[in-house]
């Protein structure tokens, strides 16, 4: 942390919002990232949308509130999520085993798996530890006072737990709450799209309206200086909407490319937001890091050079990493315009996660809203059940992305971790029958229940396996991997439950 950001830190405590803080850190530093405003909107120690004081009528999930989860929708998810890790741990062959959970919200999820496990007394026996990854004090609280074990251990960051004995991790719409950088392709190469605050339009206006008054002087007479003021006011207006016209303009879908989403997005800033974006004027660190880590789009050819192109997707990464060679870079004008969504933290987060079991074997399981590719855009803010601007009123709406599981994949795979394999993604819908709801619904629907009731149970059911609700847009992804001497257990043959 510099000596600024620390200041700029400890100033946090006179901020009276997080807009109030932000527009104090961008006045100060510039614009920032997306992903730091995600980081700065979810994770702000006082004003984070889950870090706040859930019980100041900040906000948490649940029916009547910003969003409702699958755990929250229905106890059978859950009951069938435990079904997993008991299965994955008898699999396994483990004597011992901890369970992890990585933002478990309100600790529903938890709770039900823990209920569910400890009905088969050969696996809960010999599962000791349960740890819960989170950054909110005020969830813990929620948490502490739902989950019944005898051992639960609360972290604030994943590395922080002990990696000596096996493990299973649950990230359940975790990942989608993790921070993205976005990327826009312009005529000097991939340029990243930044949070900025208003003021530089206000600036522009005073600006221009002192220099307007000294080249005019003192000339008018009142009631002409009011006409003027007038329509000082309108070209005002019209500064303000160029300057929104331009900025839309950069929001436009692009139509010619396969490997990176055009602007699914609908929701860019909407026009009363305290906060607008802006594309940075020529390549960041991170645009020329990640956009080459990620997914680089096909460019032309540079003139003259063209025996040196084996891979058109590699050469760009590499000139748009040489700063001095803006001029010199061909960007196939239909790719102008041309987004990327990465998520750094995500693909760091699923490594970390990986190394963890694979040192004394273990198993993860990710489920999600999200696609086996990256997305352009997908960023979007969500409040009482609906999407509304991600600038809007931050730290009180919900930020979310549509989880890239191909990037998440291909970063596991990367660290060739031997005996560690990747499962999915399969559809939500597919998972849970493969898991067993509907033995579950039928079973539950046997019980002593009124009409009601069996009715909603058919509903959380229909809405959770559904290809029409959340039955394929929310995916499933697992990671196994042997605990030394089990290696004789094929995966190969026998993938995890669900999978
Ligand atoms: N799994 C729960 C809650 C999902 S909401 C459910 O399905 O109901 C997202 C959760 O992730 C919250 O608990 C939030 O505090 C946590 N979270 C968000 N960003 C995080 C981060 N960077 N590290 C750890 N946890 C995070």
């Amino acid at each position: 942390m510099t000596r600024e950001t620390e200041i700029l830190e400890s100033s946090q405590i006179q901020s009276s919002s997080l807009l109030d803080y932000l527009q104090l850190l961008i006045s100060f530093r510039g614009p920032i990232t997306v992903a730091e405003y995600m980081n700065h909107a979810l994770l702000h120690p006082e004003f984070g949308y889950y870090t706040q004081d859930q019980s100041k009528g900040g906000a948490v999930f649940g029916k009547d509130h910003d969003f409702t989860t699958a755990p929250e929708i229905s106890q059978m998810f859950s009951e069938l999520l435990g079904i997993w890790v008991i299965h994955t741990a008898m699999n396994l062959g483990f004597e011992r085993f901890h369970l992890v959970e990585i933002g478990p919200g309100r600790g529903t999820l938890m709770e039900d798996v823990v209920r569910t496990i400890s009905q088969f007394s050969h696996v809960s026996e010999k599962l000791e530890v349960i740890h819960l990854v989170e950054r909110s004090a005020s969830l813990r609280k929620l948490q502490k006072e739902k989950i019944q074990w005898p051992d639960v251990q609360w972290h604030e960051t994943f590395s922080e737990i002990p990696g000596d004995v096996p493990c299973i991790v649950l990230a359940q719409e975790l990942f989608d709450a993790l921070p993205v950088h976005q990327f826009e392709l312009t005529e000097h190469g991939w340029c990243e799209r930044l949070v900025d605050i208003l003021e530089s339009v206000e600036d522009v206006k005073e600006t221009e309206e002192a220099e307007d008054n000294v080249n005019r002087g003192e000339k008018r007479g009142n009631q002409k200086g009011k006409e003027k003021e007038k329509d000082k006011e309108k070209e005002r207006d019209n500064i303000v909407e160029e300057t929104n016209r331009v900025h839309l303009e950069l929001n436009l879908p692009n139509t010619s490319l396969n490997s990176v989403d055009t602007r699914e997005n609908e929701l860019g800033e909407d026009e009363g937001d305290p906060l607008r974006f802006v594309l940075s004027p020529a390549p960041t660190n991170a645009s020329r890091v990640y956009v080459r880590m990620f997914n680089p789009i096909p460019v032309k050819p540079i003139e003259g050079d063209k025996d040196q192109i084996s891979s058109e997707a590699k050469e760009v990464s590499e000139e748009v990493s040489e700063e001095s060679t803006d001029e010199k870079i061909v960007v196939d004008e239909e790719a102008i315009g041309s987004r990327l969504e990465v998520s750094p933290a995500g693909c760091a987060l699923a490594q970390d996660i990986a190394l963890r079991i694979s040192t004394h074997g273990g198993a993860a399981l990710f489920v999600d809203y999200g696609k086996d590719r990256a997305s352009g855009d997908s960023l979007r803010g969500i409040q009482n059940h609906k999407f509304v601007s991600p600038l809007q009123n931050p730290g009180r709406v919900d930020l979310s992305i549509d989880v890239d599981f191909a990037s998440l994949k291909a970063a596991v795979l990367a660290l060739k971790i031997d005996g560690l394999n990747v499962y999915g993604t399969v559809g939500q819908g597919d998972f849970l029958k493969r898991l067993g709801i509907e033995t579950r619904l039928h079973a539950l629907l046997q019980t002593n229940i009124t009409e009601e009731q069996a009715e909603a149970l058919y509903l959380a059911y229909h809405r959770l396996t559904d290809p029409d609700e959340m039955g394929t847009v929310y995916r499933a992804m697992s990671m196994v991997s042997m605990p030394e001497g089990n290696e004789e257990i094929s995966y190969e043959h026998s993938p995890p439950a669900g999978f």
